[in-house]
């Protein structure tokens, strides 16, 4: 068989490894033409983005596709909505900036999220406030044993906090090749989110969605680190729910410890507070480190391992457990021989 293919280019915590093959359609009739050859060759199929979100803990014996499908369409109009259709191939934060410029609102909080409009109904990606499963009416898949294609509704996605069927039962099933969303006409600016609220309405004046998008960007760069330059992808960890009693009894001994309560009567704590808390803000070890600005981000800082930012992980996940007895869960979806 030919060389493999290399895939530190193609994650952003830029971790070595390579695979089988590589493939990157751009129509559907392209993609089911890869998803034949994998069948051929007996090769298991990996879905990847811009791979923003994974890590990459050795070679992959896989057949890694790219679905590279472009488009932005308008598929229904009335004066107060408007719907899209959104090829997967397309980068998120362009298509934050295209719908504002075209006055159709309510993606601005999820600006600057790296990654593709196909990844995101995945973990359904959220920020300040807002999460994607708000906007989408529908995920169009490709089914990766048949071929066939299917249009998942937003109740069929089973859309939770960075969760979706995509994770669950239709886990390495499928490949989304499209997003149908709604959008609104008018500005309604969601500053739900306490920290971008204090940042746009410091003089009191009446906020828009564009100033909301600026804030959301200005914050997320001066929060998180840049991929390109320091390699990572974004939180390394969920924020973990807990009981609200335990979320009392944690409270009682951390009286600092922030808690966000939610409908359900469960409590979620920052994984970042507890991380740091346990003293690894900052701390490096064999070329991986965890960023001195914001504990949840691991980065890369020259090991280009997936085992050993793996390694690190676990070292976080066991002392927070050690001390708070939460369990942290790893964000990102792991891919390679040692995961
Ligand atoms: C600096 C930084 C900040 C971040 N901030 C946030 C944030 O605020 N909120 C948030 O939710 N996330 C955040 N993330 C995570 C990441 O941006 C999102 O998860 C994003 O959706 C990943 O997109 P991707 O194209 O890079 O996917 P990849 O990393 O390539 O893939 C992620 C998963 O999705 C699957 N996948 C990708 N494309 C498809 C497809 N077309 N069909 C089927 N499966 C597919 C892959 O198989 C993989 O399991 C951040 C990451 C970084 C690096």
């Amino acid at each position: 068989m030919a060389e493999r293919a290399g895939l530190q280019a193609l994650n952003s915590l830029r971790l070595r490894a390579s695979a089988t093959l590589l493939r990157t359609p751009d129509t559907q009739a392209g993609l089911r033409d890869v998803l034949d050859e994998a069948r051929s060759l007996q090769l298991p199929v990996v879905v990847l983005g811009e791979g923003s979100n994974v890590v990459l803990a050795g070679d992959l014996d896989a057949l890694v596709l790219r679905y590279r499908g472009l488009g932005r369409e308008i598929i229904s109009e009335g004066s107060e909505h408007v719907g899209l259709r959104v090829a997967a191939g397309e980068n998120w934060h362009a298509l934050t900036v295209w719908a504002l410029d075209q006055g159709f609102y309510g993606l601005e909080n999820l600006a600057l999220i790296p990654g593709t409009v196909g990844a995101a109904p995945i973990q359904n990606i959220g920020a300040y406030g807002v999460e994607l499963s708000e906007f989408i009416d529908c995920v169009e898949v490709v089914d990766i044993d048949s071929g066939s294609m299917h249009r998942l509704s937003a109740a069929a996605c089973a859309f939770g906090y960075r969760d979706s069927i995509f994770k669950g039962a239709l886990r390495d099933r499928c490949v989304i090749t499209a997003v149908e969303m709604t959008l609104r006409r008018s500005e309604q600016p969601n500053l739900s989110y306490a920290a971008l609220a204090d940042y746009v309405k410091a003089d009191g004046h009446e906020v828009t969605a564009s100033e909301v998008h600026q804030a959301v960007v200005e914050l997320r760069r001066a929060r998180l680190p840049d991929p390109s330059l320091m390699p990572n992808v974004g939180s390394f960890f969920k924020n973990p729910v807990v009981t609200s009693a335990q979320a009392e009894a944690l409270m009682k001994e951390n009286p600092s410890m922030p808690v966000f309560r939610l409908a359900d009567g469960s409590t979620k704590i920052p994984a970042a507070w507890l991380i740091e808390a346990c003293g690894w803000k900052g701390y490096t070890q064999s070329g991986v480190g965890v960023h001195g600005g914001h504990a949840l981000v691991l980065i890369n800082q020259g090991s280009n391992s997936g085992s050993a930012v793996l390694d690190l992980a676990g070292r976080i996940q066991q002392s927070v457990r050690r001390r708070f007895g939460c369990k942290l869960e790893i964000e990102p979806r792991i891919y390679g021989a040692a995961a």
